[in-house]
């Protein structure tokens, strides 16, 4: 959805100056450095990059499941991090991760062979549970890719799921799944700070 975003306003990015940050659950890889190379496509000059850890958003499979104090430590690693790259970008040398050859190769054998093909499998297999959607609309307003609706006073789901979990972390009734068959964790950034 990123890249999506990125190149329908391909026009906005000629000659901005851009600092990227990443955000992973585990492992990126060169997070900044994918979007860093697009922006740069579009004419953008890339100043720097920074990758943070966060809470793990899959809220129907057990992994990487961390407790909510481990999860709030994780954001407050990545506030402090922030602001060192805030710093270090005050004295002219912003981070640059993600952004190198390494990261790049990183990138791509550690992470997108794997998880391109995953998350294509992946884009139809959203589940509603139909005894558990009471038809509250919100799913439908937090996905980026429009890709539910509600029928019939139930949500439905297309087939253009990015596997982001917004809906799946943030329905009411937790009444949607993805890959697991049902919700373990709902994380929203609002329990972590
Ligand atoms: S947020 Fe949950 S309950 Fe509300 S419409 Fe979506 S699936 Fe149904
Ligand atoms: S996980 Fe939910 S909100 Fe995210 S893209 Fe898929 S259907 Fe939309």
């Amino acid at each position: 959805m990123v890249k999506d975003f990125v190149d329908r306003n391909q026009d906005l990015w000629k000659g901005k100056k851009i600092f990227v940050i990443a955000t992973m659950g585990l492992f990126s890889g060169d997070g900044a450095g994918i979007l860093a190379r697009r922006l740069q496509k579009y004419g953008a000059s890339i100043t720097g990059g920074l990758h943070l850890k966060m809470p793990d958003s899959i809220a129907d499979e057990k992994a990487l499941k961390r407790s909510l104090e481990q999860n709030k430590e994780l954001v407050k690693v990545a506030e402090e991090k922030i602001e060192k790259a805030v710093t270090a970008m005050k004295n002219g040398k912003a981070p640059q991760e993600g952004l190198g050859f390494l990261y790049h190769l990183a990138g791509l054998f550690g992470q997108r062979l794997y998880f391109y093909n995953k998350t294509k499998r992946y884009s139809d297999k959203v589940k509603i549970d139909s005894h558990k959607c009471v038809g509250c609309g919100k799913c439908v307003g937090l996905c980026p890719m429009n890709n539910l609706k509600i029928e019939q006073g139930l949500a439905d789901a297309g087939d253009k799921c990015t596997m982001c979990y917004r809906c799946i972390n943030n329905c009411p009734k937790q009444a949607i799944t993805l890959l697991g068959k049902n919700v373990v964790m709902q994380g929203t950034i609002e329990k972590y700070i």
